[in-house]
């Protein structure tokens, strides 16, 4: 089997970004050679040493689905090319009553980011490095909005909320590029990776979810609960009581225990 999982609230705890709940899963993954794959909002350059922690050697989906990299293999994106100076390019030559409403990363220093986001000036500096997205602060009206929106589709790009922040992209999520990171896997791998499991615990993760054969939605006291998802109510996708990476490691275990011994699980 494969493991897609988002990181903040999911594996890892939303505040302190420890994980060390989930090791007994994780431990048991590793044993099975079940690979882990993050699927997450951050950038390459914040998850880094976050994989490194983890001692994942697996590609990773980074910016919300924005792109997939594997720093273990080396590679910088595993894509031909990153997509932010296009992005960039294209919010600058915005038209000026258009462009004054959208303050991007790209525009901010690295103290800004970091009390625009809560994060610290070391991790702020870290998520400014972007490949395929860029969030920013629009400060526009709701027509101002459809008419970036507009400008933007132009380029085949879209600008979409996520909190207090605009995020303008290509659009991909995190669902799109499950099948491609598994594809990368198992070519170098030499062998097919069946059933996916996904564990998220927001909004951004529904669509990986339920495109997985087994789903897990981890607890979030952060937040209301996601509404029903397809496929909960044939079992296909379960919520955790317990919340983080004590929820993930509960659910893992439990996936593991279910698959050990059947046929979906291989060999
Ligand atoms: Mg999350």
């Amino acid at each position: 089997m494969i493991v897609f999982t988002d990181l903040d609230g999911t594996l890892l705890e939303p505040d302190t970004s420890d994980h060390h709940a989930a090791l007994p899963a994780l431990a048991a993954l590793a044993a099975r050679a079940v690979p882990v794959v993050v699927a997450t909002d951050r950038t390459a350059a914040e998850i880094g040493p976050i994989l490194a922690e983890l001692k994942l050697d697996t590609p990773a989906i980074v910016e919300n689905g924005g792109g997939i990299v594997w720093p273990a293999a080396g590679a910088e994106p595993a894509e031909a090319c990153t997509c932010y100076d296009e992005i960039r390019a294209c919010l600058d030559a915005l038209p000026a009553r258009l462009k004054c409403c959208f303050a991007g990363f790209g525009d901010m220093d690295t103290r800004r980011i970091a009390a625009l986001t809560g994060m610290g000036r070391a991790q702020a500096a870290r998520a400014a490095r972007r490949g395929f997205s860029e969030p920013g602060l629009f400060t526009g009206s709701e027509t101002q909005l459809a008419a970036l929106r507009r400008q933007l589709a132009a380029h085949g790009l879209c600008a979409e909320r996520n909190g207090r922040f605009l995020i303008v992209s290509r659009g991909a999520s995190k669902a799109e590029r499950m099948n491609a990171a598994r594809a990368l896997l198992e070519k170098r791998d030499g062998r097919r990776y069946w059933p996916l499991v996904a564990l998220g615990d927001a909004e951004e993760d529904r669509e990986m979810l339920e495109a997985a054969d087994y789903g897990v939605v981890v607890a979030n006291p952060a937040h209301p609960p996601l509404a029903e998802l397809d496929g909960e109510r044939e079992g296909r996708i379960i919520r955790t009581e317990l919340p983080g990476p004590m929820g993930w490691n509960a659910a893992m275990i439990e996936i593991l225990r279910r698959l050990a011994g059947s046929a979906e699980f291989g060999d």
